[in-house]
């Protein structure tokens, strides 16, 4: 039994002593769905190492059931294991993130999501997240909270702590490729936008740079991240300088191409096909040459094919634009930044690639907590 000991630590490890995940609900969903035989589980990075002992939790209390795990990567919601369904698995439990209503009507399957929601206590880093926006913004009390989905549950913690040190405090409800209030995500800061008008600037609670620079860059507000795994409290301002000279070197390479290649996602929420082809008509009306290339894992490996091109244009995930550029050695565009190369936006109307929902969230837009 070589591995049972690694196994027993795992249950009883930093997963469950670090995160609330509603199992129960899952063995109640499997339970409850007539004629359930094989069961699809997919999960982000950080948790699919648990992704077998979570399977031996709830087999114990469904016998009878299959499991599959999906080992490819899963980046978010946007991302959904989808391929399962043709192995004959008849609901697919989607760990790690929330759900992304605008998509649901791009397929037709069951699937539940199940967040993993963060235990600690964020009231102390909200605070000094608030203290120090309020500094950046020479004593501005009125404070926007986005976060991301681990730690979106402790929202009214965040709000009670800055308010007791006297700041205002805002929540948006942004559009419906969100699922909750005040959730950021790599691609769409609508939860910020929606109350950009009622605050000085905004605290992110959550660890990395990932998330708040989706907002850094999508509004003109300062945005301090305060981390409530390190107690970090920082401006995103220097981060943002080094990327905004990124996305200019990019701009200036790409300004010489003459043939482009139109990347398309085919992950079920990060395909913008009708926007690739209005990119591909916009290149031909300006004389260039462009392709539509289809692809579901985003790397070189994959793309060195099309090297004789002169530059991409990337429709999916904007993140892989920004954020992962240095991968490829060729110039990688947002459409915006397309804009500026064919010259129908100027740098000073430089915009982030936000990757929006169908309609608004049905909440009001701001909420005061
Ligand atoms: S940032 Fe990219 S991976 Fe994350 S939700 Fe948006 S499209 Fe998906």
């Amino acid at each position: 039994m070589p591995y049972e000991g690694e196994h027993q630590r795992r249950a009883t490890g930093p997963l469950f002593e670090s995160y609330d995940m509603d199992l129960d609900a899952v063995v109640a969903r499997i339970r409850g769905r007539a004629g359930t035989k094989s069961v699809g589980l997919q999960f982000p990075d950080g948790l699919r190492d648990y992704a077998t002992e979570i399977e031996r939790i709830l087999a114990a209390q469904t016998p009878g059931v299959e499991y599959v795990i999906s080992a490819d990567p899963s980046y978010g919601a946007c991302d959904l294991a989808l391929n399962l369904q043709r192995l004959g698995v008849d609901l697919l439990i989607h760990f790690g993130h929330t759900e992304m209503p605008s998509i649901n009507h791009l397929f037709d399957w069951d699937v539940m999501y199940v967040s993993a929601r963060h235990k600690l206590d964020v009231g102390p880093v909200s605070a000094a997240g608030a203290r120090k926006l309020s500094e950046r913004t020479n004593g501005g009390k009125r404070v926007g909270i986005v976060t991301t989905a681990q730690h979106q549950h402790k929202l009214h913690q965040m709000a009670d702590a800055m308010k007791r040190e006297g700041f205002e405090v805002f929540v948006g409800a942004g559009d419906n490729r969100l699922a909750g209030l005040g959730q950021l995500l790599g691609c769409n800061y609508t939860a910020g936008t929606s109350i950009e008008e009622d605050v000085d600037g905004f605290v992110y609670v959550g660890s990395g740079d990932f998330h708040p620079i989706a907002i850094a860059w999508g509004t003109d507000k300062p945005v301090v991240l305060a981390d409530p795994y390190s107690g970090e409290v920082r401006t995103l301002d220097e981060v943002m300088d080094r990327l905004m000279r990124q996305r200019f070197a990019a701009i200036q390479r790409a300004k010489d191409a003459k043939a482009f290649g139109v990347l398309v996602g085919t992950r079920v929420g990060q395909e913008r096909m009708r926007l690739a082809r209005g990119i591909k008509k916009m290149l031909e009306q300006k004389g260039h040459e462009a392709h539509l290339i289809a692809l579901d894992f985003f790397s070189w490996d994959n793309l060195q094919y099309f090297r004789h091109l002169d530059a991409l244009v990337n429709t999916s995930c904007p993140r892989i634009t920004t954020d992962d550029y240095a991968r490829y050695p060729m110039p990688m565009l947002t459409p915006p930044e397309l804009e500026i190369v064919l010259g129908k936006r100027t740098w000073e109307e430089y915009a982030f690639d936000e990757f929006k929902g169908t309609k608004p969230r049905p909440e009001e837009r701001v909420v005061r907590l």
